[in-house]
């Protein structure tokens, strides 16, 4: 699905001496790369504070530990999602309400996340599926109408751009209360190995990140509340901090692979390419189709597999199917949109060196399946 070797070469002499250099000043654990880090994705971002930390889903649970939600708290989030989003939701003791997602965009449908909101609810969590921002726009009006809290999934969307109705424009994950990114290897901006950032524009939020982050001492050695220990890596920074002026480069490079498929794939009945909804940007985290259900899926899937192809399905089960998420209040049905997606959508490889051959190969190969079932 990705080709982190190939892009890897293309800046391998700055990356090695960032790591070389780390190593030799034995500045591990919060060294000068962290903090330069930082400053710099504030600067991309526009956004007052960014707090790195070890990887995307501890940014989501020290966001909402630092927003003080109490067990029992509801937070409303889409079903059609990465489980890090629910998991930390449970394992804080706060309730999970999960909602169904747009059929166009896969992110969380607005008009169903007004109609979950009961008093007990404290906060959205709206994930930028794929790349693409939800619509944050009407989003916050709805949180600012209830008191909710913000917390904005950016996992998979670091560098999309919203624009506002007035023209306004902010980046993906600077826009809520707060929000939670990963730099895992495979995402837009990765590392190579785990780390994450939360980001927020709010000061005493920020100190209170900084604090939950780090056992919840400001003062070393006095702890005020129970925190954890989550930190990036120097030699993590110090990578990054050689990627972040590619990312534009490398989400373009993305857009360009995404619009080769759009367009190899235009007279294809039986797919729908991804959307575009006119208030986003799409960073092309993944380059996810639909197909039509009247055809076997599954096969599609296994037969550009079988070409050597790494094909994907992102999501199979929907969180309000799995195990550990079910619950009586959610019935079979009730996710018309997403019962639907989970067994129709397919993710194609996406990352920054996909060459016109591969691409080539990769649509011939899709349409040949079609064309032999139709
Ligand atoms: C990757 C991802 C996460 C978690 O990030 P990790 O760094 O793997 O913990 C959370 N949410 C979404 C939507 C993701 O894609």
């Amino acid at each position: 699905m990705v080709d982190l070797l190939g892009q890897y070469a293309k800046i391998k002499p700055e990356v090695d001496q960032a790591i070389l250099d780390v190593v030799e000043s034995s500045a591990y654990i919060n060294g000068p790369e962290v903090k330069n880090f930082q400053k710099e994705l504030e600067q991309y971002l526009s956004v007052k504070h960014v707090i790195p930390c070890a990887n995307g889903t501890d940014g989501l649970q020290i966001a909402m530990m630092a927003l003080g939600l109490k067990p029992g708290d509801e937070v409303i989030t889409a079903t059609f999602t990465y489980v890090a989003t629910a998991e930390v939701i449970a394992l804080l003791g706060l309730t999970p309400v999960l909602v169904d997602v747009d059929p166009k965009t896969f992110n969380i449908n607005i008009d169903d996340a007004r109609a979950a909101i009961t008093p007990k609810t404290k906060a959205i969590v709206p994930v930028h599926l794929f790349g693409q921002c939800a619509h944050m726009e009407p989003l916050l009006e709805l949180a600012s109408e209830h008191n909710l809290y913000v917390v904005e999934d950016t996992a998979q969307a670091i560098g999309a751009d919203y624009t506002f109705s007035n023209g306004t424009k902010a980046k993906a994950g600077t826009m809520g209360t707060v929000a939670a990114t990963s730099f895992f290897p495979s995402k837009n901006l990765g590392c190579y190995g785990d780390g994450g950032a939360i980001f927020t524009n709010d000061d005493d939020l920020a100190a209170k990140i900084r604090k939950v982050a780090n056992h919840g001492q400001s003062v070393r050695y006095y702890h005020d509340e129970v925190g954890v220990n989550s930190r990036l890596d120097s030699i993590q920074a110090a990578i990054l901090r050689r990627k972040l002026p590619h990312l534009d480069e490398y989400n373009a490079a993305r857009e360009k692979a995404a619009a080769f498929y759009d367009q190899a794939f235009a007279d294809v009945d039986a797919l729908t390419t991804p959307f575009r909804s006119d208030y986003s940007t799409h960073v092309f985290h993944q380059y996810t189709l639909q197909l039509d259900p009247k055809l076997d899926r599954n096969a599609l899937v296994e037969y550009i597999q079988s070409k050597n192809i790494p094909a994907m399905i992102y999501y199979p089960v929907a969180l309000h199917m799995q195990k550990a998420y079910k619950s009586e209040r959610y019935l079979v049905g009730d996710f018309a949109v997403t019962e639907r997606l989970v067994d129709s959508v397919f993710s194609l490889p996406m990352h920054t060196e996909l060459s016109e051959d591969q691409l080539e190969f990769i649509t011939h190969t899709v349409k040949d399946f079609i064309n032999n079932q139709s």
